[in-house]
């Protein structure tokens, strides 16, 4: 790249890096807040969401809770279980009181209620001493009675036999995890138990009904799985995940009882820290709140719930993907097309900028340059240009005319009026001139303009008027020279007709003007002669002094002729050191003392001439022909062919002669 480019195309480059760069930004400001208000607006959503979800989690897991225990409570109080509790302990100590039929009775009653609502996996009754009395469904080996104190060192026995009526244990689900077959499947228990009382109050035993977990928290994560996005979160305070195994979309795979903490503990670090509120981790919103099944919301009609106080109380969380750009993007498609083609309309619309400002430059420079051509045209025209307002005032002179006249174009422009320019005598012309201009749009005049140091100019003005909205503004003037043109004219023709080294006339003019004289000679019936002269051995001064001293000797030579000669007399060049002289009004003889005049003059006047820087002095002759011509001769030729014989004749008599030849 040449430096002449180089900076065009950096400005180019600059121009075009704002052509991309302004639209981005100022698409991207005016758009991007919208996007962000979309942004804003889902992420509200997700928020409102998130408490909707959470809080439908909530009530299926209040509701399932209270249902559970308000069952296992009204078990408890069934009047046929504290007969029977009764029967056994009377049969302990002396009989039996409760016949096979009638137990029989309750245990079908008892299975038929269990195996009919899958709340539940198992019922066993218990008597003080940890003794199962009954138990349904009913065990294959021992049918309903296991009359084992396999109950007796149990948590929910211990703790259920302290409680009061109406009271509730619940072992910790997760806790000392408990696994049974229900169906064909292996389910999570958890362990529910209270007291029964008698009538009178007496403390009969305990029941313990197993709460299939599974059931109870299906129907927990399906109500919050309604979104399917989302994501339920049960654990307890120790961090175990409360919920029946399930893989989570964003958390992993995780068990019943296993450790929710460890598995993400982000999220659980997260949940510690308040009772309730949200959190973002890793792009996803966790909503969370703390829920304790021993407070009143949850028991009902339960007197108190008891449990392992460390357990509790649970959270239960909602997990829900953060809308991302991308997804927004991906979602808003409108909006990205719309985005793009804005931008992709504002950078063509930069591009093109860019691209005509580059053009619009180039044009601009190449009108710079026109216009510098143009100005040095009209200041340094061949000619003189100037324009006058209305009054005549010169308003704009061009540097040529104020070359002619003289003056600087301070001193003219604004200050002058041009007819003060021209000569008195001429001034008249240009004044009508001017005239016509006004009137009639043209106006030429030839007149003298007055230079400043006195000279004057012949000069041809051509002017027409100049009109913007049909007004005159001013007249422009184009000024030529006559003065130069004269001049050149005359030194053209005075070249045409002289021989360049002596200055004296040429054949040519000889022919032309010999023709005029000889007319001129007839009408005033005058005599005219012609004498035509040879320099006398001049190759041999050419030979012995060089061409140049020569040169000097013919000068020299028509020097002294031309002043032997009078006004009218036409002293011409006709050869190499050939001259002829036409003679007006001279009569042979007055020629003839012509030539013998110029013969002697020559042959007795020395030249000097200048050979290798030394002075030398030359001794010269010529020989000489002389006639007259004739008043019927139309033409010199046959005049100069008599006088050439006279000339031969000289010659051969032996030089430095004249002879006159007269005859035709
Ligand atoms: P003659 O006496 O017979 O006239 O002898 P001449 O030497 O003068 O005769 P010729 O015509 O043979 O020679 C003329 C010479 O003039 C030849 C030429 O070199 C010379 N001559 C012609 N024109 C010029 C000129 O313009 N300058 C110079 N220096 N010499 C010229
Ligand atoms: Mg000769
Ligand atoms: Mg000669």
């Amino acid at each position: 790249m040449t430096g002449k480019y180089a900076v065009p195309l950096r400005r180019l480059y600059i121009r075009l890096l704002l052509a991309v760069s302004i639209p981005l930004i100022l698409v991207s400001t005016t758009l991007l807040p919208m996007l962000h208000v979309h942004m804003e607006t889902r992420i509200d959503s997700l928020h409102a969401e998130a408490k909707a979800v959470l809080k439908v989690g909530q009530e299926a897991l209040t509701r399932d809770i209270n249902e559970s225990l308000n069952y296992a409570l009204a078990i408890a109080e069934m009047p046929a279980l504290r007969r029977y509790l009764d029967a056994q302990h009377a049969s302990l100590l002396t009989e039996p009181h409760y016949s096979l039929s009638e137990l029989a009775q309750l245990s079908n009653f008892l299975d038929t209620l269990i195996s009919h609502y899958p709340r539940y996996t198992k019922l066993v009754l218990i008597d003080n001493q940890g003794y199962e009395v009954l138990r349904a469904p009913q065990s294959a080996e021992t049918g309903p009675r296991v009359a084992a104190n396999q109950h007796a060192k149990t948590d929910y026995f211990i703790e259920a036999s302290k409680l009061l009526p109406r009271d509730l244990y619940i072992s910790p689900p997760g806790h000392n995890l408990q696994y049974e077959l229900f169906g064909d499947d292996v389910i999570p228990v958890v362990n529910v138990s209270t007291p029964i009382f008698s009538a009178t109050g007496e403390r009969q035993g305990v029941v313990l009904l197993s709460l299939n977990w599974n059931y109870l928290t299906t129907a927990l994560y399906q109500s919050m799985r309604l979104d399917q996005r989302a994501d339920a979160v049960l654990v307890d305070a120790q961090g175990r995940w409360l919920l029946n195994s399930a893989t989570t979309l964003t958390l992993g795979a995780v068990n019943f009882g296993g450790s929710f903490a460890s598995l993400a503990p982000r999220y659980w670090q997260a949940m510690q820290q308040r009772n309730e509120g949200n959190a973002t981790v890793d792009n996803h919103l966790l909503r969370f709140q703390t829920e304790d099944i021993r407070t009143q919301s949850y028991r009902s009609l339960a007197g108190n719930i008891f449990s392992e106080p460390s357990h509790y109380p649970w959270k239960l969380g909602v997990v829900l993907p953060q809308p991302s750009w991308r997804t927004l993007l991906d979602e808003e498609t409108i909006v990205l097309w719309f985005l793009l083609l804005t931008y992709a309309v504002a950078v063509a619309f930069g591009i093109f900028w860019a691209i005509s400002g580059q053009r619009q430059r180039q044009l601009r420079q190449a009108a710079q340059r026109h216009a510098i051509e143009v100005s040095d045209l009209y200041e340094n025209a061949p000619c003189g240009y100037h324009s006058l307002d209305k009054n005549g005032r010169v308003v704009k002179m061009n540097r040529t005319e104020l070359n002619w006249l003289g003056y600087s174009a301070d001193e003219v422009i604004d200050r002058i009026d041009y007819r003060e320019l021209i000569t008195p005598e001429t001034r008249h012309q240009f004044d009508q001139a001017f005239e016509n201009v006004l009137q009639h749009q043209k106006g030429s005049a030839e007149c003298s303009l007055r230079t400043r140091s006195g000279e004057q100019r012949h000069v041809m003005i051509q002017a027409s008027a100049y009109h913007r909205n049909e007004r005159f503004v001013h007249s422009r003037a184009t000024v030529f020279d006559l003065t130069e043109r004269k001049q050149l004219e005359e030194k053209l023709r005075a070249q045409a007709m002289t021989d360049p080294l002596t200055g004296v006339f040429n054949r040519r003019y000889l022919q032309s003007q010999a023709t005029i004289e000889m007319a001129r000679a007839r009408r005033h019936n005058q005599p005219i002669a012609l004498i035509t002269i040879d320099i006398d051995h001049f190759k041999q001064i050419n030979d012995d002094y060089g061409h140049d001293a020569g040169d000097e000797v013919l000068k020299n030579f028509t020097r002294v002729v031309a002043e032997l000669l009078r006004q009218e007399d036409l002293l011409c060049r006709v050869g190499g050191e050939e001259f002829a002289i036409l003679l007006p009004n001279t009569t042979l003889t007055q020629a003839t003392q012509v030539a013998e005049r110029i013969r002697q003059t020559v042959a007795l006047n020395a030249v000097n001439i200048t050979e290798a820087s030394l002075e030398k002095t030359l001794w010269l002759t010529a020989s000489l022909g002389v006639t007259a011509l004739l008043n019927n001769e139309k033409s010199l030729k046959a005049a100069l062919k008599r006088a050439d014989i006279g000339l031969y004749q000289a010659k051969e008599g032996g030089r430095n002669r004249v002879i006159v030849n007269s005859s035709l």
